[in-house]
């Protein structure tokens, strides 16, 4: 039971205009697509939102060989400071359009309001003004003599639809780069919401060419001749697929992929501060974050103190409408998904962890997983070494700092961790040895557009954000 019940505050849903279907966008304009089209449904409650018209190899051709023409043609010749101009507006149409992208991103995705609103959103934005900054700048990238690499194939996952866009359009264009993107197939909305401002903000046709599609879709983009570079988020074994195919061909390739991330937990660490870092490394995006604290490390000596209060906080988790203003916890992305967490937290209570979760009315429809704690789990457990991807968090202990870190890298994945500690000595000499792309010391999820994101191992490779992200959609002039 929580402890403070709050009357509903839904988020109206009148701000959106929605078509009751959408086609592909290629060359500046919504055309037919000869794929089998899609519905998008609400994790909330599985109402359809519009159908989706899906790409076929033809239509793929189309959209590459429409952004090769915009590449050629207009965009690598655009002087860099015009190129900026359009990024400024995208950037401030988003802004213009927040609200409504908010809402569609919390309907199309499951996730609460409070975070499209404050988070999604506004980091789109953010990714897109940093780079508008960097476009007339590009001779102090590090470079000799930067040239943009053409044709980018980007295919995002479903977690942040809106952001992930972001992250990959953003830089590729500032680097006089045109693209190709697909979204995930249970999350389009608000990729055609962006085509729409695209169009608004007057970009030149075929700069931005957005595709639905599920996986065949993605593997045709990817692996097209006239693509110069590939830009994936998504699971480590199509991240693998890809890198093969891309293998031996001129494509530049950064892969995102999946995370198994330690947050660490030492004694002297201000305890509510950390069951805060915990709590959002782990139920944020209902834990369908890459880079989620999935793993508590707590050192033995505050273990039970630390999970005492941890499931006192969870207590007080809102789980319900993702439109209501108060919910902390939104819906599942999709029944498949579900499945997935459903299952793997069941292997986990199968080889002996215990599982708890706060008592919560669920609503009757949708997708839904109560936050969980699974304690007692030790390292050869399944939910210990794989992504469950949704609100499950695996509790383990260390006693020393070199059991601690020995313990967080016992992971085939690299991407984030969290190291909690009073003591300023010990979390620089433990993140140093952290092998995670990203480590983040008494706070957990930051994230900025200067600031570089990625990881290693089974994570992947490149880095997004910062100059590193610009530099993933440059290369070097040979003259
Ligand atoms: P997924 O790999 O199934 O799908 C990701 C995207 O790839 C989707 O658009 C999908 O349609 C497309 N796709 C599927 N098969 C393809 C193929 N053979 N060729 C090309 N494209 C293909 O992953 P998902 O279930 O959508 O997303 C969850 C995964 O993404 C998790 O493992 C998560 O950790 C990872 N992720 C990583 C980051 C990061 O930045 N490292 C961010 C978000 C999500």
């Amino acid at each position: 039971m929580s402890f403070l019940e709050y009357a509903p505050a839904p988020e109206s849903r009148a701000i959106l205009s929605l078509r009751d279907s959408y086609g592909l966008f290629v060359g500046g304009e919504f055309t037919d697509g000869h794929g089998d089209p899609l519905d998008s449904i609400s994790p909330a409650d599985g109402s359809r939102i519009a159908a989706f018209a899906t790409a076929d190899a033809a239509d793929v051709d189309a959209a590459v060989a429409s952004a090769r023409r915009a590449y050629d043609k207009v965009w690598s010749r655009m002087p860099g400071a015009e190129r900026a101009k359009y990024l400024f507006r995208i950037a401030r149409i988003v802004q213009e359009r927040s609200r409504e992208l908010a809402v569609a991103e919390s309907l199309d995705n499951g996730k609460p309001i409070k975070e499209t609103r404050d988070f999604d959103v506004p980091t789109a934005a953010a990714w897109f003004f940093y780079y508008a900054g960097w476009a007339d700048k590009l001779e102090y990238a590090g470079l000799k003599h930067p040239r943009s690499v053409g044709v980018a194939a980007q295919v995002i996952p479903w977690n942040f639809p809106l952001m992930m866009l972001a992250w990959k359009i953003a830089p590729a264009l500032a680097a006089g780069n045109t693209v190709v993107l697909k979204p995930a197939q249970t999350t389009p909305l608000t990729a055609m919401l962006f085509a729409e401002i695209v169009q608004q903000a007057d970009l030149p046709a075929g700069v931005v060419n957005i595709i639905a599609g599920a996986g065949e879709t993605g593997k045709a983009l990817v692996e097209h001749d006239d693509v110069d570079k590939v830009a994936f988020t998504g699971s480590t074994a199509v991240g693998r697929s890809i890198a093969r195919s891309a293998a031996g061909t001129r494509k530049k390739l950064t892969l995102e992929l999946g995370g198994k991330g330690a947050n660490i937990v030492f004694d002297d660490a201000p305890i509510d501060q950390a069951v805060e870092g915990v709590v959002n490394g782990i139920f944020f995006n209902q834990g369908q974050v890459c880079c989620a604290g999935s793993r508590l490390l707590i050192q033995e000596s505050a273990h039970d103190e630390f999970v005492e209060r941890l499931k006192r906080r969870m207590e007080t988790l809102r789980v319900g409408d993702p439109l209501d203003k108060n919910t902390d916890i939104g819906a599942i992305n999709s029944a498949a998904q579900l499945a997935r967490i459903e299952e793997l937290t069941a292997a986990g209570v199968n080889e002996g962890a215990v599982s708890w979760a706060p008592e919560c009315s669920l609503p009757d429809e949708g997708f839904w997983f109560r936050p969980t704690l699974l304690t007692g789990v030790s390292t050869s457990h399944r939910v210990a070494r794989e992504e469950i991807f949704g609100p499950v968090l695996s509790v383990m202990t260390f006693r020393t700092p070199a059991e601690a870190i020995a313990k967080a890298n016992n992971t085939p994945y690299g991407l984030s961790a969290g190291v909690w500690s009073d003591k300023g000595s010990r979390v620089l000499s433990v993140a140093d040895k952290l092998r995670a792309g990203v480590v983040w010391t008494n706070t957990f999820n930051k994230f900025d557009p200067t600031s570089p994101f990625g990881g290693y191992r089974e994570s992947g490779y490149g880095r997004e954000g910062g100059r590193p992200g610009l530099l993933s959609y440059l290369t070097e002039e040979k003259k």
